[in-house]
């Protein structure tokens, strides 16, 4: 259903712009646009994340965005800011939460999907990591209403992830393992500046080139350098890249905040939030010694992921 509508937008967007000018008729577009926001998906705890992946034979979707097989559900009962964004997921609401699933499988190619894989692509960084990434069963259940913690709750001490970007992969936190910094383990992240974990669970820990900026690769410092929605934290808080969006759709009046507090965060207003609220931004961190999508500590009140 909504991929024909997404066809549907596509084919009348391109026969529009072929035969008008795009200033004197935007309402049958507007219209689409509407029809396809307000169509909905209908996902539950019992919807599927998807079919069985063979990571060797495993493919893009280029329709999805997702790999192949890789269901995308966000309940039409989510607030527009998640399922207008988020993929390569499931979603819902469940009481006072949101609650997400994921196969956790980059939508990229990656080094990390082992040289035998359809989806393999050598890294260019010179770290060891043997690890390689597997499909996962991920399940984040998220408070819909964030609210403040203490400020003192660690974003370490054995999460399995504490976010989902909007591409549906696990956030981690600023932390190496002991004694590296992430600047030293930052040297074997993937093209798209993710790796996997002992368990096969890839994760970004810093920019997420795929979201922020589309597709290749970028340094370490340089990416996300936009407002770009990243993903949602675990205490249901949002995460963007290093600018503010001022909470308007024009990129020209975004700006990088000089307010964030050691978390990462500040309350502003932003397109999807119109009143101020907070939010973290990826930025430079001092323990990681890098640009992280996080800091040591969950601003709000954290909820639960499993694997
Ligand atoms: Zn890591
Ligand atoms: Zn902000």
């Amino acid at each position: 259903m909504k991929r024909s509508l997404i066809l549907f937008l596509v084919l009348l967007f391109s026969v529009y712009s072929c035969s008008k000018s795009k200033s004197n008729n935007n309402s049958t577009a507007l219209l689409a646009l509407a029809v396809l926001s307000s169509a909905g998906s209908t996902c539950t705890s019992s919807t599927s994340t998807g079919s069985t992946i063979t990571i060797n034979s495993a493919t893009l979707d280029s329709g999805s965005g997702c790999v192949t097989g890789v269901t995308t559900c966000m309940d039409s009962a989510l607030p527009a800011w998640i399922k207008n964004n988020f993929k390569c997921a499931t979603g819902y609401v469940s009481g006072t939460n949101y609650v997400f699933k994921s196969k956790n499988l980059p939508n990229t190619k990656s080094s990390y999907y082992g040289s035998s894989s359809t989806l393999y692509e050598a890294r260019t960084t010179t770290g060891t990591n043997p690890n390689s990434t597997s499909s996962q069963s991920l399940v984040y259940t998220i408070p819909s209403s964030a609210t403040k913690g203490t400020g003192t709750d660690s974003t370490q001490g054995g999460l399995v992830s504490i976010g989902i970007t909007v591409n549906g992969l696990a956030i981690f936190n600023n932390a190496a393992a002991p004694p590296d910094t992430l600047s030293v383990e930052a040297l074997t992240f993937d093209n798209f500046q993710g790796h996997p974990q002992n368990s096969g669970v890839y994760h970004h820990h810093a920019a997420v080139p795929k979201v922020c900026d589309g597709a290749s690769s970028t340094s370490n410092t340089g990416a996300c350098a936009n407002s770009t929605l990243i993903g949602i934290i675990l205490d249901g808080y949002a995460l963007y890249g290093q600018k503010c969006d001022k909470g308007t759709s024009s990129t020209s009046d975004d700006f990088t905040p000089t307010d964030l507090d050691s978390l990462h965060g500040h309350t502003a207003v932003t397109t999807h939030f119109p009143t101020a609220t907070y939010h973290y931004h990826y930025a430079n961190d001092p323990t990681a010694t890098i640009y992280t999508l996080m800091g040591s500590y969950f601003y709000g009140t954290k909820g639960s992921v499993s694997n």
